[in-house]
């Protein structure tokens, strides 16, 4: 067992991730100015740097994933349309209803798959015609990854060919999409290009303390710039920021394999001592147990000092060797 003095090991989320010394040294020697006059090197730097990585003709850095994904709904959709969402996608469910509330744009919640996908017969089902009874459909989002499942990348294809044909906008909210890219081993570009906007957490597995990025054509960045101040998101030297977002963008995307490869391990361990009771797919690992089987486990292993409150733990940046260690000796202790 560790040293009592050892430091909590936390798997509740990735986004407890803290900046590691180099990400500190960057905000510390970040150049700054005014970025609400466009003048902020070190934002415009991130901004430029996260077009080129997905291939789109602009970015616009934002204070979270909620942002971003309200951005996107608010900035394709005007008043008394509608936006289609899985049902229990972030963009629907955990985002407070911020499209309806502050857009007055309806949700139009759809059954998601297991695989994570929203069912493009469901979404062609639900899309309204041009009739003066209905909310006018503008746009479609789905989520890349959910529940830590990559999408296929033929499903994201097909999802923008729909969309095409049915005169709907694609917004992938990519909170974790270098995690999809990283465990397909494919380029994020590719799964990025059949989508009109995108929005990625540089504060998750990326690991730096705040923000996301929103991208798409340099029309819509526009708009969702303009949105952005609205909502107060208007913010000046945030190269302070963005120097942590950079840094993640150069340093921590490779290494993602790293944390996928930890939650492989660890489920590997867990399914030893729960036999067809576990799910992992890339950082993420599920523990299908019924409650009076996960409570008294989540309890034991949060004695031996390994954070966890829900049955799902995640793997991130700040879980090494050591760490993983001593998550996989409390999980054989039980
Ligand atoms: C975390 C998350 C968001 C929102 O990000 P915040 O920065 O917490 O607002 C959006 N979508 C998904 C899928 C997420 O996991």
């Amino acid at each position: 067992m560790a040293p009592a003095n050892a430091p909590a090991v936390d798997l509740r989320s990735d986004t407890v991730t803290r900046p590691t010394p180099g990400m500190r040294e960057a905000m510390a020697r970040a150049e700054v100015g005014d970025d609400v006059f466009g003048e902020d090197p070190t934002v415009n730097r991130l901004q430029a740097t996260a077009a080129a990585l997905l291939d789109k003709e602009a970015a616009l850095f934002v204070s979270s994933g909620t942002q971003a994904n309200l951005l996107a709904v608010l900035s394709h959709c005007q008043r008394g349309e509608e936006y289609i969402a899985g049902d229990h996608a972030h963009a629907y469910w955990y985002e407070a209803g911020g499209a309806a509330v502050l857009g007055s744009v309806q949700p139009q919640p759809v059954p998601m798959a297991a695989d994570g996908t929203v069912p493009l017969d469901r979404v062609r089902a639900v899309v309204k015609p041009d009739d003066f009874h209905f909310a006018r459909t503008r746009l479609l989002c789905i989520e890349n990854t959910c529940n830590g499942k990559p999408l296929p990348r033929d499903y994201l294809i097909d999802a923008g060919t729909l969309c095409r044909e049915l005169g709907l906008a694609l917004h992938m909210d990519g909170a974790r999409l270098f995690n999809a890219a990283i465990a397909q081993n494919i380029d994020a570009k590719a799964l990025a290009e059949p989508c009109d906007s995108v929005s990625v957490c540089l504060s998750k597995g990326l690991g730096a303390p705040v923000g996301s990025l929103l991208l798409g054509s340099v029309e819509f960045i526009a708009r969702a710039r303009r949105l952005r101040k609205m909502l107060g998101g208007g913010m000046r030297q945030a190269g302070i920021l963005a120097a942590a977002g950079l840094y993640a963008l150069e340093k921590h995307i490779a290494r993602l394999v790293v944390d996928h490869v930890r939650a492989e391990r660890i489920a590997a361990v867990l399914s030893e001592r729960f036999p067809g009771k576990i799910r992992q797919h890339t950082n993420m690992i599920f523990l299908g147990l019924p409650d009076g089987q996960l409570k008294p486990f989540l309890a034991h292993m949060n004695a031996h000092g390994i954070l966890v409150s829900r049955p799902r733990w995640v793997v991130h940046l700040d879980v090494d060797d050591a760490a993983e260690a001593r998550t996989i000796d409390a999980i054989r202790a039980y």
